[in-house]
C-alpha cells in the first residue's frame, strides 16, 4: 500500500518544485516524458517524481510509475 500521508513539509517542498528528500530544484533533474506528465529523477538522491500535465505541480511518483 503506498503511503498516502504527505508530512506538510513535503507537501511544501514539492509546492517549491524541490525535492522532498534533499530539497534539490527538481528542474536540475533528469526528466523523460511520462504517460501523465513528466518524470523527474532528483539529480541528487535519485527519488522520482511525476510533474503533472493537468495540475502543473510535482508529486512522488508511484511504486508502478518509476
Ligand atoms: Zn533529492
Amino acid at each position: 500500500m503506498f503511503k498516502n500521508v504527505i508530512a506538510p513539509v513535503q507537501a511544501w517542498l514539492l509546492s517549491q518544485g524541490r525535492c522532498v528528500g534533499c530539497g534539490t530544484d527538481l528542474s536540475l533533474g533528469k526528466k523523460v516524458t511520462h504517460s501523465k506528465g513528466e518524470k523527474v529523477t532528483c539529480s541528487k538522491c535519485g527519488r522520482v517524481f511525476i510533474k503533472d500535465n493537468d495540475s502543473a505541480k510535482f508529486r512522488r511518483a508511484l511504486f508502478e510509475e518509476v
